[in-house]
């Protein structure tokens, strides 16, 4: 008599003598730990058969390794959380009506476990009342099937639940591969290509939101605008490349100059750059904006053909929004603006601040 069932529903009554079939040596799975990786891997689908009734688990092992999936087996609940978590099957069978710990508790327990809700469920039923069916979706199962069992429905539901998971683990893999192309996306936006500090359009989004928080917490906030002197002379003699490199080491300089994660050095444009200082006051942005005219001193980098020094120098002009104050960004964009045209016209290579008198 063959072992493996060949008609196309499974019951108990097709089994005549059912000691002789459990006395055959059907030898005991051996359980190996896995990990998730290897579930994932190119190795056949992994089920774990859960049913209190060891001639129908013996039968469903057979069937399903004739089908060449890899098979283990528990005899209650608690068991087959166990297994779970040591094997991470790819799908469960699980019988509803167990001792110990039943199919429908046995569920609702494994979605808690690591990977458990994305594990597809296959509750195996022999009631086929409606009550049943919606409690086995209720508590986490993917679909379900009733005894006595259809081989071709069985497999089917098999074969479709593991696709399913293959295909969900493929859209989590894309999503997760877009998300990480998004962020990289999102940091291309806001940065400046040449010198890797924030670009314009990251300067106006981050000032008008922080003049906004400013506004609405009370608390004040900074502007500091930096302008590179004699730029044009150093470009012309130097030329661009040589240019393009001191506004990198001028960008870079002047960020290490600030040294809150809140603070934000951008490229304003050309050889200007802007230093937004969130919560800071009028002293606070002095001695930032004095600390980077040092910082980019201590460059030392050689320009024979500014008129203020043999190196390369900056003048900044500063300004703040004090809580009292009801100026939006564009006065104190005018007001930083107006405090380095002084820095400028007092002889350059200094700091000045602004003193908030626009109108
Ligand atoms: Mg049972």
């Amino acid at each position: 008599m063959s072992l493996l069932p060949s008609d196309e529903v499974m019951t108990i009554d097709d089994i005549s003598d059912r000691n002789k079939y459990l006395s055959q040596d059907i030898s005991p799975k051996i359980i190996q730990e896995t990990n998730i990786s290897e579930t994932l891997s190119s190795k056949p689908p992994l089920i774990l058969i859960v049913d209190d009734d060891l001639l129908i688990r013996k039968i469903l092992v057979r069937y399903l390794e004739r089908e060449n999936y890899r098979v283990i087996e528990a005899a209650d609940g608690m068991e087959a959380l166990e297994i779970y978590q040591k094997c991470y099957p790819n799908v469960i069978l699980l019988d509803a009506m167990m001792p110990v710990l039943d199919g429908f508790e046995c569920c609702l327990r494994l979605q808690q476990l690591p990977y458990g809700n994305r594990t597809p469920v296959l509750m195996i039923t022999a009631l086929e009342d409606r009550e049943s069916v919606d409690r086995a979706y209720e508590v986490g199962a993917s679909d379900y099937v009733t005894k006595p069992i259809h081989w071709a429905v069985l497999r089917q539901r098999v074969s479709h639940l593991l696709d399913q998971a293959n295909l969900r683990q493929q859209l989590e893999a894309a999503n997760q591969q877009l998300s990480v192309v998004v962020q990289e996306l999102r940091r291309l936006v806001s940065i400046d290509g040449l010198t890797q500090v924030a670009n314009r359009r990251c300067l106006d989004e981050y000032l008008e939101q922080e003049c906004k928080r400013a506004q609405r917490e009370k608390i004040p906030l900074s502007l500091v605008l930096c302008d590179i002197d004699f730029f044009k002379s150093y470009n012309d003699n130097y030329g661009h490349q040589e240019g393009d490199r001191c506004l990198q080491e001028i960008a870079q300089a002047i960020s290490k100059s600030t040294n809150r994660p809140a603070d934000l050095v951008a490229r304003y444009g050309g050889e200007e750059f802007a230093i937004i200082l969130p919560n800071t006051g009028a002293e606070g942005a002095l001695n930032v904006a004095i600390r980077a005219t040092e910082v980019v001193r201590s460059l030392q980098l050689t320009h024979d053909y500014s008129k203020v020094a043999n190196h390369v120098t900056i003048s900044c002009g500063v300004a703040t929004l004090l809580p009292s104050q009801d100026f939006d960004v564009l006065h104190l964009l005018k007001s930083a603006d107006l405090a380095l045209y002084l820095a400028k016209a007092e002889g350059r290579n200094c700091v000045r601040q602004g003193n908030y008198v626009l109108e």
